[in-house]
């Protein structure tokens, strides 16, 4: 018997046109849903922190960093609508109690990013604001932005919002941008679904 893909995984396959759209566990066979199986609420907790995991580090990445990609545009809906799904399954205390440590660590790693940002000198050659990609990256140079870095430099440039390469033409960053706001869309109403807030 074919296994079914989870509900989740929805709308998140393979754009057409880019390259580097298959995530595993989001959209190949190892996402499919496992028969006969049933997971007990300490495996559930156990998941939610991992999906949690996921898409923390994913926001750093994108708050910190000021990047993503095509594993990011996927695998963010996908945990945040497992997330969801298993917060449906635990109830939303037990569910609450089972992230609270893991939430915990993440605002604290945020703030520390935040506080670090905050007390960066300008860049010595340019004398824009340096942000946490300029302070964390070894292969700027201590003091410059990444802009002035002659050894890289181009590293924001190349990608445009969604992470997608900028080689691409109008048309096809504008299905691409379509696809993530689709998908967003999908992930909302799946959480609100889950979650019990209010269908639209
Ligand atoms: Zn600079």
């Amino acid at each position: 018997m074919q296994n079914q893909i989870a509900v989740e995984s929805d709308g998140l396959g393979p754009l057409a046109g880019v390259v580097g759209g298959g995530i595993r566990g989001v959209n190949d066979k190892s996402a499919c849903l496992v028969e006969n199986f049933k997971p007990t609420v300490y495996e559930l907790e156990v998941l939610a922190r991992h999906y949690l995991e996921k898409i923390r580090d994913i926001e750093f990445w994108e708050r910190f960093y000021r990047t993503t990609g095509s594993y990011q545009i996927r695998m963010r809906p996908f945990a945040s609508r497992r997330l969801a799904t298993i917060e449906s399954a635990l109830g939303e205390q037990r569910f609450q109690n089972a992230i609270a440590s893991t939430e915990e660590e993440w605002n604290k790693v945020f703030a520390e990013a935040e506080e670090i940002e905050s007390n960066l000198e300008p860049c010595k050659r340019c004398g824009a604001q340096r942000n946490y990609y300029d302070y964390a990256d070894p292969h700027i140079p201590d003091g410059y932005c990444s802009t002035c870095d002659p050894a890289s430099g181009q590293a924001d440039d190349r990608c445009d919002v969604k992470g997608l390469q900028a080689t691409l033409t109008e048309e096809e960053m504008a299905a691409a941008r379509q696809w993530v706001e689709q998908n967003q869309r999908r992930t909302e109403t799946h959480i609100s679904r889950m979650t019990g807030g209010p269908d639209d």
